[in-house]
Parts: C-alpha cells; sequence; structure tokens
C-alpha cells in the first residue's frame, strides 16, 4: 500500500489487483482430488454419488443430480420440467445469460420479468401480469445469494400449474423462512464455478424431491441412456442399454465431485467470512449519500455471493463508467453484476427490445460489484472501503 503520485491521488492504489470474487483451495481439497486421481474411477464414479449425497443433506433437498457445469444443470431441469417448442418462461434479466440461454435450448421462449427495486429480485406483480395459457415455468435467480420473494411466487405457480426453476447459482447456504434454499421447490440449480461459494472447477447440481425429475435429469446428463431394466423395451441380455431420448454428455467427473465434497465441509466457514465483511461495508457505507447499499429482505438471509453498490447519480458529478475506471485504476476488482441479458445483441436479433423492463434498465446504468470472497483478508475489505469512500467523496456534488 502507498499512494501512487503518477495515478489519481484522491485514493490509495493496491499494490495487486484484487478480483472481485475468487476461490479458496487448501491442502485437503489438493488431498481429496489427489486421491481421485490415484483410485479407479476417473470421471462418474462413487465420488459424484458422495458430493450429490452432501448436497442433498446440506440443502435438505431429496435427491440431488451433478452436472458438468451449473448450464448443463439448468438445461436439464428445462427439459426434466418438460419445457418444449412453444412454451413461454418467465425469468429476469437480471442474471448471467445461461438462466435464459437454457430455455432458448428448449426451443421455449424466454419471458423478461422486471425486478423489484429494492431487492433487484423478480418481482412476482410483473410475473402475474405476463402469465398466458403459454406460460410453464418460472425461473427466479436469487440474484447476489438473497433469495426471491418465494411465497409470492409458490402461490402464482400453483394458481396457473407452472414449474419452479430456481437458479441459485448465487445462493447455496442461503434460507428463505428459514429454510435452507434448494429444497423449497420443484428443482433449484447450484453452479460450482471458482467465484461461486464452492467450486469444483466446472460444476452444477440440480436439488429436487420428485423422483420423476431425478429420473429425467440421471439419463438427460447421459444421454438419454438408461440400463434400468424396468425401463427397457428390449432386453438383450446384459450388456443391454436403450437411448430413450436425445440427451447430453453432461456428467461431472469424480475428480470434480471430490474437490466439491472437501470444498462443501467449509461452506459454512466461506460464508461466515463473506458476512464479516458485509458487516464491515455496511457500516462503512450507510451513511454516505453518495449510494445505497444492498436491501436485506425480512424472509432472506443472503449467502452473499455478491456485493452491489448503487450509486446515488444525482449526488455525482459523474457518471458509473468513470466511477468504475477509478476502481479499476486503484486495483480494486470490481464489476457489473448484470448487463441486462436482452441488451445482448443475439436477443436483440430475436425481437427484444430496450424499455422491457425500466427497473432492471435503471439499476443496471447504477450498480457496481465490489470484491467480496472468503479468501480476502481484513486488510483488503478495508482497502475497498477507503477506495470507495475517496472516490466517491471526490466526485460527490457536495464537494
Ligand atoms: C454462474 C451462473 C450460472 C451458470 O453457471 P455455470 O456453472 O457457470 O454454467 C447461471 N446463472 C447464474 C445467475 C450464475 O451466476
Amino acid at each position: 500500500m502507498n499512494i501512487n503520485q503518477n495515478d489519481e491521488e484522491f485514493y490509495r492504489v493496491r499494490s495487486s489487483l484484487l478480483p472481485y470474487g475468487r476461490q479458496w483451495i487448501d491442502e485437503q481439497d489438493c488431498q481429496a482430488v489427489e486421491k481421485v486421481l490415484n483410485s479407479e474411477f476417473l470421471t462418474t464414479g462413487p465420488m459424484v454419488g458422495k458430493f450429490e449425497a452432501a448436497v442433498a443433506q446440506y440443502t435438505g433437498a431429496k435427491y440431488a443430480v451433478a452436472f458438468s457445469s451449473g448450464t448443463a444443470a439448468l438445461h436439464a431441469a428445462c427439459f426434466a420440467a418438460g419445457i418444449e417448442e412453444g412454451d413461454e418462461v418467465i425469468t429476469t434479466p437480471m442474471t448471467f445469460a445461461a438462466t435464459a440461454n437454457c430455455i432458448l435450448y428448449q426451443k421455449a421462449c424466454p419471458v423478461f420479468a422486471d425486478i423489484d427495486p429494492d431487492t433487484y429480485n423478480i418481482s412476482p406483480a410483473s410475473i402475474s401480469s405476463l402469465i398466458t395459457s403459454k406460460t410453464k415455468a418460472i425461473i427466479p435467480v436469487h440474484f447476489t445469494g438473497q433469495p426471491a420473494n418465494m411465497k409470492a411466487i409458490h402461490k402464482i405457480a400453483q394458481e396457473h400449474n407452472l414449474v419452479v426453476i430456481e437458479d441459485a447459482a448465487h445462493a447455496l447456504g442461503a434460507f428463505y423462512n428459514g429454510k435452507a434454499v434448494g429444497g423449497l421447490n420443484d428443482m433449484t440449480m447450484f453452479s460450482f464455478h471458482p467465484v461461486k461459494h464452492i467450486t469444483t472447477g466446472e460444476g452444477g447440481m440440480i436439488t429436487t424431491n420428485n423422483p420423476q425429475y431425478r429420473d429425467s435429469l440421471l439419463k438427460f446428463r447421459t444421454h438419454g441412456i438408461s440400463r434400468n431394466p424396468q425401463d427397457l423395451v428390449e432386453n438383450h441380455g446384459p450388456w443391454y442399454y436403450e437411448m430413450e431420448f436425445l440427451g447430453f454428455n453432461y456428467r461431472m467427473t469424480d475428480i470434480q465431485a471430490a474437490l466439491g465434497e472437501s470444498q462443501l465441509t467449509k461452506l459454512s466457514g466461506f460464508i461466515q467470512r463473506r458476512k464479516k465483511y458485509v458487516q464491515m461495508y455496511n457500516e462503512a457505507f450507510k451513511d454516505l449519500k453518495e449510494l445505497t447499499i444492498p436491501f436485506q429482505d425480512q424472509l432472506s438471509d443472503s449467502s452473499w455471493h455478491l456485493y452491489v453498490i448503487r450509486l446515488n447519480l444525482d449526488q455525482l458529478k459523474v457518471g458509473r463508467k468513470k466511477i468504475f475506471e477509478s476502481f479499476l485504476k486503484a486495483n480494486i476488482g470490481v464489476n457489473v453484476h448484470y448487463i441486462p441479458v436482452y441488451y445482448h445483441p443475439f436477443y436483440k436479433k430475436l425481437g427484444f427490445q430496450k424499455g422491457l423492463c425500466p427497473a432492471a434498465e435503471k439499476l443496471y446504468e447504477e450498480i457496481i460489484t465490489l470484491p467480496l470472497h472468503p479468501s480476502m483478508t481484513k486488510q483488503d475489505a478495508e482497502d475497498v472501503i477507503s477506495v470507495t469512500k475517496s472516490i466517491l467523496s471526490h466526485y460527490s456534488v457536495h464537494s
């Protein structure tokens, strides 16, 4: 830490970039992976089953099915839910493109509901206004780890006989109304990308309480193939299997599963560390006029995947871009979550236009994601706080 006179003088420049998210890998993780490398199974074997059982237990779901990525898992969930050509599926634009892409993989039509301006999660009122006779499912995203309004979403789903698939890529370890995310609805997706709560390099999981969904998910991840004697139309002998539908190779390896199982044992500690930094940020920022800190919903206990500040642009002399660039110059690795999905050229070509979700579009202009992950230190968090305060006070209309 030193004041770099060659750069802007109103903030301290860190000597190295602090990323917005980062994995935590320790000796226990390395040993778990090494053990698999020296074992009989490299791809789907006993460790995948163990990891699935551990995630099911953690989330309180009956079943868990592992996949090669969160995206593959969500695709499989869309298939298992029976989403197909001609269907409409309601989701939020404040998410990573994968959420909506999975609807398109099934040749169905994504319908974007606007967000709640306080929680930034999908708005139940907006969902209700978009339901048609073609609506098949709702995919809420627990944005930043804070569960969406599942009471209201559940009620809408029951009234209209819709499947609910939760995108909980941010929300492993989050609670809603006292219950762990993962056991609440039809299906829930988790991602194990390195910036998420626990990692398998790449990987994902669907949790469900429904044995039929589990059966479809298992077949979908391996080409639509079944070896269960009761599924087979013919049976030529012990070698025989049948492909029932067009599935994929979406399998997780035992190497990944061993890492995941080892990581899961540390999840509570990871979330505790995240919460400690969130408390520091909230405390430091709560009285600043130039930003709004994250809103905490009463029923939700967030797992704090991301810490998103909202700039109060009427209190600032410059726009979000200038503020963002100042963070980068100070070596604070900020990010923006998210560019509304339908802003992407691919979605524009499908006919989606700006103006569709005004609250999400306004939010997009004002947000910055600050670094938050368990492997950062208290000093890192203090750097983020001092740089944020310096930048905002420098550009404040009051200075
Ligand atoms: C990370 C993420 C995904 C995709 O997960 P992958 O494991 O990267 O395929 C989907 N939705 C959201 C909200 C995510 O953050």
